[in-house]
This record gives structure tokens, sequence and C-alpha cells, in this order.
């Protein structure tokens, strides 16, 4: 759980003073920004000092892997002698993961692929703050850094990639696009769809999986609460925290792997055809989709080839913890590989 959260419209001015509550100054700070912000004017109130150091992330071509973390940690340490105090990630999921990642190769040796999986980060990181600008992956609350690196996409799962602290400023996300609004909202809606029907939810997780499925609801079929879908986001992080995700992810990352899809968009696309495993949440979803005009991609895995329906077979079963919490032990008497490729077929 996050230790320490700032939250109101508006409170992206009081940055400053929350780093300095968060962490005294000794050395100097690390922002890592989504370029986007360029545009937005976020960029231009940075709460940069000294000899603070200014990273400008540009995710719009793609979600980070991990060559962009080692870079960036070459970068730091190439121009700076100490540690940072802190490093502050603004911007989506994306930058989020960035920050987080970054933070724990900073005192990790090797590349940040070598740490994708589950407690394998050996020493303790740089102390992080997250503050969001787009809504529903629930990365500013989870404990993972999700990257694709050279042989999968795997998130870095540890007590030290979850943030410090975190500043939520719901007129940060008003800036963002529809149909990226739409399709990071799904991955929130999805993840709690998920974890509310996977046997590792827990008592403590529950809750936060409940009001985060209904804020993305509303705010897709009802009205648009900016507040109350950055809480939903927020909440879905906590929640996955405490469960886990389940068979849409575990098929989403093969196509984003193979196929270059973006997440939210990769979730639609399986979302789209599970019905048999989640039911009226799926005609839920296809409710929204049509609401708000979105097209989702179709026949996506037309061309692909049987090696890269095989990485793809793969992929999934990386997801290995959460196919046990979605199926059970026998997960793979359930979803075997022709049983995927099935599914991968219709998408
Ligand atoms: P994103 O961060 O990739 O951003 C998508 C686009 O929105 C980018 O072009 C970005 O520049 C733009 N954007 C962001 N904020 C904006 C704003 N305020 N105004 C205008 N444009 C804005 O999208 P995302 O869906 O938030 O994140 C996806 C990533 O998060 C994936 O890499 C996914 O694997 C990861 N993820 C992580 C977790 C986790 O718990 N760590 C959970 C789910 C997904
Ligand atoms: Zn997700």
């Amino acid at each position: 759980m996050i230790p320490r959260i700032l939250f109101g419209e508006g409170q992206f001015d009081n940055l400053g003073k929350f780093i300095r509550e968060i962490v005294p100054r000794n050395t100097y700070t690390v922002f890592i920004v989504d370029s986007i912000h360029q545009q937005t004017g976020l960029l231009q109130k940075i709460p940069s000092v000294d000899d603070d150091v200014l990273i400008e992330a540009d995710v719009s071509k793609h979600e980070p892997k991990t060559s962009d973390i080692d870079s960036i940690r070459d970068r730091i340490l190439q121009e700076k002698k100490a540690l940072p105090d802190v490093i502050v990630g603004i911007g989506g999921g994306s930058v989020m993961d960035i920050a987080k990642a970054v933070s724990v190769m900073l005192t990790n040796a090797g590349s940040a692929a070598e740490y994708q999986g589950w407690e394998l980060v050996k020493k303790n990181a740089v102390p992080k703050i997250g503050v969001p600008t787009l809504s529903g992956t629930g990365a500013e609350a989870s404990r993972t850094a999700v990257l694709t690196g050279p042989e999968k996409k795997l998130g870095i799962n540890s007590d030290q990639s979850i943030f410090d602290a975190v500043l939520m400023d719901p007129l940060l996300i008003k800036t963002v696009p529809k149909e990226q609004e739409f399709f990071t909202g799904m991955d929130g809606f999805i993840h709690s769809v998920e974890a509310l029907n996977g046997s590792a939810m827990n008592a403590l997780g529950r809750p936060y999986a409940e009001k985060s499925k209904e804020a993305f609801e509303k705010f897709f079929l009802k009205e648009k609460d900016y507040a109350a879908a950055m809480v939903g986001s927020f909440f879905g992080g906590c929640s996955i925290a405490n469960s886990s995700v389940g068979i849409c992810h575990a098929l989403s990352y093969g196509i984003s792997w193979v196929l270059g899809f973006r997440h939210g968009v990769a979730n639609s696309i399986v979302f789209n055809q599970l019905e048999e495993f989640y039911g009226d949440d799926v005609l839920k979803f296809q409710k929204m989709v049509k609401r708000h005009n979105i097209c989702i991609p179709a026949n996506v895995t037309k061309d692909v080839t049987p090696e890269q329906m095989a990485k793809m077979i793969e992929m999934t079963y990386l997801l290995k913890k959460d196919l046990i919490s979605a199926l059970g032990a026998g997960y793979r008497d359930i979803l075997t590989p022709e049983k995927i490729e099935r599914l991968y077929q219709k998408m």
C-alpha cells in the first residue's frame, strides 16, 4: 500500500512542497515526465530547481522496454556522481512504470531484463513519487513495473517497485484523448473483473476492486466524473496488489509482445472474446464500446505465423499465477495450447 497520498483538484501546484515532505534535499531530484506534457503545459509547471534532472519520456511509439530503463539509468549515473534523493514520475501507466523501474535499477546492477519476475530485486531502490496523468492501469498504486524485454513482457514485481507517495490531481487527466481514455479505462475495468473472479483475491483487495469497477462503469455508462475515475484507477492498483489478474491479461501479453498492440487495446481485443469466462461483464464491456463509438481492432491474428502463435501461447503461460487464480491449479487442462490458439484465432 502507498503510505502517502496527496489528492485533489489543483494539488499539482503543491508538488514541490510534497516532494520535500517525503524526502529531505541532499542531492537532486530526477523528474521523468511524459513528453506529451510539453503540449498540455504541465512540463512548464514542474517544480525543478538547481541541478535537478528532467527527463522527457516519449511513450507514444511503444510502451516501456527494459532497454529504455537501462539507458535512462546509465544517463543519470553518467551525468551525476551521487544518487538522486527521489524520482518523480509524471504521466500515464508507461511513465509510472518507467519511474518505478529506474528507481530499482539505480541501485541494482545489470539490466532491467534480469529483474522481470517476482522478488528478484536485491537492493533497496531510490525513493519515488508517482503523479498519474491517465487513469486506468493502477500503476500508481501497484507493486509491479511492467516492461517489455528481449524475451518477454513481464513486470518487475517487488516491494521495491511500489511508489513511496502519490499525488493525484483529477485536473491532470482531462487532456487525455477520448480513445486513449477509453482503452486505459477498460484496462482498469478488466483488472477488477479478473481480480473479483480469481481465487487469489482476499478480503483486503475485494472492496477496492468492487469500487474500482463501479467507478469505471459509471464513467463510461453514465457520466464522466474524473475524480472518481482517478480514485477508481488507484483502487484498482490497490486491489491488484492483493489479488491478481486473469485470463484476459495472460492472453493480452502475447498480443502485445508479438503484434505490438498497446496494453489497453490488446486487453480490449482479448476481453471482447471471453464471454465464456467473464459472462455479463463482457456484455457490459460491449455496451461501453458501443456507447463511445470505439473501434476494437479485428482479425489481428490472421497473418500470425505458427512460430508467432507458439510464442503467444508461451507468453500466455508465463502468467501462471494469474491463470491459477482464474482457473485453478489444473489451468492447463482447461486452457490447453489448442484452446488458446482457438481463442486467438477469433481475435
Ligand atoms: P500510456 O502511459 O502508455 O500513455 C498512452 C498515451 O497517452 C501516450 O501517448 C501518452 O503520452 C498519453 N497521455 C498520458 N497522459 C496524458 C494526458 N494527461 N493528456 C494527454 N495525453 C496523455 O498509457 P497507459 O494505458 O496509462 O499505460 C500503459 C502501460 O501501463 C503499459 O505499458 C502497460 O503494460 C502498463 N500497465 C502497468 C500496470 C502496473 O500495475 N504497473 C498495470 C496495467 C498496465
Ligand atoms: Zn492491465
